[in-house]
C-alpha cells in the first residue's frame, strides 16, 4: 500500500503527519520526495547506509553529423535546445531529460550525457523500525521531478510506503503522488489553507487518487475548511489541535507520537478509515 501525504502549501504540517503516521504503523518505508527541503530525516534520525548520486540526461550534439535542420529544437517542449546557423545550444537547467530531441534527430547526431542533480540517501530510523529513502536536490537545481522519480524507484512493495510529497500542486507534486493508493491532504483551518486545499483536491480528482483530509492546528482560524469538506463529501481523517507542546517538540526534532503515544492509535486509525472507505466503495460498485 502506498500512502502519500501532501498539502497545497508549505508549512501546514505535512512532514509532521507523514512521520507520526510512519511511527504508528508496522513495517513502514518512508520516501521523502520533498527533495528541495527534505525534513523527515530530522525526526527519524536515520543511520545512513548508502548515498548515491542522482542524474538526469542532457543532450550532447555531434557537430560532425549535425546539419542544423532544427528538428530537435522544434520537438523540445521546454525550449531547452536552440539551433543557430552554426551552433546548437543546450540549456541544461531547462532540460527535462526526456530524450525526445535525440529520437527525432534525423542525423543521429545527439547522444546523452549524465548531469548530476542531487543525491539519494537510504537508511533506517534510529530504532531500526522504519526504512527511509530521501532525495536531496543540489542547491540551485530546479529539476526536482527526475530526482523524485529516482527516489520512487526505491519503493519496497513488501512495506507500507509513506511518501512525503513536496508542497504545492506543480509537476513535482504530481510525480510524487502518482501511483499512490491513497493521499492524505494536510491543511489548516484558515482561508489560505482552504484556498490551497481546493487546488490540491482538483489535482487529486484529475489523477483519480482517493483522498481524505487531516486538519492541523485545529482551533485556529474558522470553520470554512470543515464546511468545504462536508459539501464535497471529503472525509476528515484526523484533527490535530493547535498545541504549543507539539510546536515545541517539532522545533526540537521530536515526533509528537513519541511524547504522546496515545496518538499512535489515532494515526493508525487513518488507515482504518481508508480501508473501510475502500471496502465500502468496492461493495457499492459490486452491487451496481
Ligand atoms: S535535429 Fe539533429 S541534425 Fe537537426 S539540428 Fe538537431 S542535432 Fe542537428
Ligand atoms: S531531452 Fe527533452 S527537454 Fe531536454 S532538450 Fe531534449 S527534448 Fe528538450
Amino acid at each position: 500500500m502506498i500512502i502519500s501525504v501532501a498539502s497545497g502549501k508549505g508549512g501546514t504540517g505535512k512532514t509532521t503527519v507523514a512521520v507520526n503516521l510512519a511511527l504508528s504503523l508496522p513495517n513502514v518505508q518512508v520516501l521523502d520526495c520533498d527533495v528541495e527541503e527534505p525534513n523527515s530525516h530530522i525526526f527519524l534520525k536515520p543511520k545512513i547506509e548508502g548515498t548515491k548520486p542522482a542524474h538526469t540526461l542532457i543532450p550532447k550534439v555531434n557537430y560532425d553529423s549535425c546539419d542544423y535542420c532544427g528538428k530537435c529544437a522544434s520537438a523540445c517542449e521546454y525550449n531547452a535546445i536552440v539551433v543557430l546557423p552554426k551552433r546548437v545550444m543546450v540549456f541544461p537547467e531547462l532540460c527535462h531529460g526526456c530524450g525526445l530531441c535525440s529520437m527525432v534527430c534525423p542525423q543521429d547526431a545527439i547522444s546523452e550525457d549524465p548531469r548530476e542533480i542531487g543525491v539519494i540517501k537510504k537508511g533506517k530510523s534510529g530504532d531500526g523500525s522504519i526504512d527511509l529513502v530521501y532525495g536531496v536536490l543540489n542547491i540551485g537545481e530546479v529539476m526536482a521531478t527526475p530526482l523524485i522519480d529516482q527516489v520512487k524507484e526505491e519503493i519496497d512493495p513488501e512495506k507500507t510506503v509513506i511518501i512525503d510529497v513536496p508542497p504545492g500542486t506543480a509537476c513535482p507534486v504530481i510525480a510524487a503522488v502518482q501511483g499512490s493508493d491513497y493521499c492524505i491532504l494536510v491543511t489548516e483551518p484558515t482561508p489560505f489553507g482552504l484556498y490551497d486545499l481546493r487546488l490540491a483536491v482538483e489535482v487529486l480528482r484529475v489523477l483519480k487518487i482517493p483522498f481524505g483530509v487531516v486538519i492541523n492546528k485545529a482551533g485556529i482560524g474558522d470553520r470554512k475548511v470543515y464546511d468545504y469538506c462536508e459539501e464535497e463529501g471529503i472525509p476528515i481523517l484526523l484533527e490535530i489541535a493547535y498545541d504549543k507542546m507539539i510546536a515545541r517538540w517539532y522545533s526540537e526534532g521530536v515526533p509528537f507520537v513519541d511524547a504522546m503515544p496515545e496518538w499512535k492509535e489515532r494515526f493508525a486509525g487513518i488507515i482504518g478509515i481508508y480501508r473501510t472507505t475502500r471496502l465500502h466503495k468496492i461493495n457499492t460498485e459490486e452491487r451496481k
